[in-house]
């Protein structure tokens, strides 16, 4: 068991693959803006599969794989392959911008990974261009509806709130949930990478979107799941708030993090890192790895920086992998 030195029980992975990506979403990688995101020198998937036994031996249960972008990652399916095998791992999920999903669906339900998040921040065809920087709803919906006919289920939807861009179009958001099962998840835009300058002007929290939902009758459910969210009932679907900046999740945090290249993160917004690379190289890579966590495990932090300040300090979003 994986327990740190606040009593929480660390039983979620989430692994970046890649943190190249094909949308510039307006706060997180928007057109124009330098990088400075390592590339090359991802873990392969044998490194990854070697993280993820060591976790599963120590207690760690849920995966998700994330990015940047996941699908980018040639031949995903092979990774979420040996990821499934792992008897310990019960939940083995995918974050994605949805574009390339429609067409991968199938062969990532069929190598066994369990359920998808995507990321939608509009209704509306044309503000999601613009959000995204060049994304189509049209694909976001088709990886929908593929990932339903596959069984990848429940599907939750990502919604970041960002005043100015999306912010009325809570009930549209809470009607889908209602109607078509759908499970969405309302986040609070958290002042990192490019959100950071912006943040004041563009910051929506979670309090003002209940109220502005109120009168669709939400019914409070608390927090079931793995993750931070507090979640409501409407008609076939829930819809749920992750206030991270009004209301941080840490005292219930339950997670690592590791980069694509191999940096493993106990606090998503602190910039403490373990570079994993020398124990996966060692003569005995899953114990060595299995030491690793046990070590960002002791460090993490009882709280994340203190988000309502803006900061720049630690890697962006899409390096560490939302
Ligand atoms: N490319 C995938 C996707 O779009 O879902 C996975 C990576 S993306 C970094 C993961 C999640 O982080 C997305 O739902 C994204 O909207 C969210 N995210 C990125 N920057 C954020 C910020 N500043 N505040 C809150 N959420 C953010």
């Amino acid at each position: 068991m994986l327990i740190d030195r606040y009593g929480r029980t660390i039983n979620y992975l989430r692994i970046s693959v890649t943190n190249q990506c094909n949308l510039h979403c307006l706060y997180c990688r928007p057109r124009g803006r330098a990088y400075a995101l390592p590339t090359g020198d991802e873990l392969t998937f044998e490194e990854i599969g070697t993280v993820a036994r060591a976790a599963a031996s120590l207690g760690v249960e849920h995966i998700r794989l994330t990015g940047g972008e996941p699908l980018l990652r040639e031949d995903l399916p092979e990774l979420v392959r040996k990821l499934a095998d792992i008897p310990e791992i019960t939940d083995l999920a995918l974050t994605t911008n949805g574009q390339l999903l429609a067409e991968q669906a199938p062969d990532l339900a069929a190598a066994g990974l369990h359920r998808v998040n995507i990321s939608m921040d509009s209704l509306d065809a044309e503000r999601y261009h613009v959000m995204t920087g060049g994304g189509s709803l049209e694909r976001v919906w088709a990886g929908i509806e593929a990932s339903r006919h596959v069984g990848l289920e429940p599907i939750k939807l990502n919604v970041v709130m960002v005043r100015g861009y999306n912010h009325d179009e809570l009930p549209g958001f809470v009607r889908i949930a209602r109607d078509q099962a759908l499970h969405v998840r309302f986040i609070e835009l958290m002042p990192v990478g490019p959100a950071a300058a912006q943040a004041k002007a563009l910051f929506y929290p979670a309090a003002e979107a209940l109220r502005q939902i109120e009168d669709l009758h939400p019914a409070h459910e608390g927090r079931p799941g793995p993750g931070p969210a507090q979640v409501y009932r409407v008609g076939r679907g829930t819809i749920g708030f992750i206030a991270s900046v009004t209301n941080p999740p840490c005292p219930a945090c339950n997670r690592l993090r590791i980069t694509s290249q191999g940096k493993l993160r106990p606090c998503l917004t602190t910039d403490l890192e373990i570079d994993l690379k020398p124990a996966l190289a060692g003569p005995e890579p899953e114990a060595a790895v299995g030491e690793a966590l046990r070590a960002a495990v002791a460090v993490k932090p009882e709280q994340g920086l203190h988000l309502t300040q803006a900061s720049q300090a630690f890697t962006e979003m899409c390096q560490v992998g939302g």
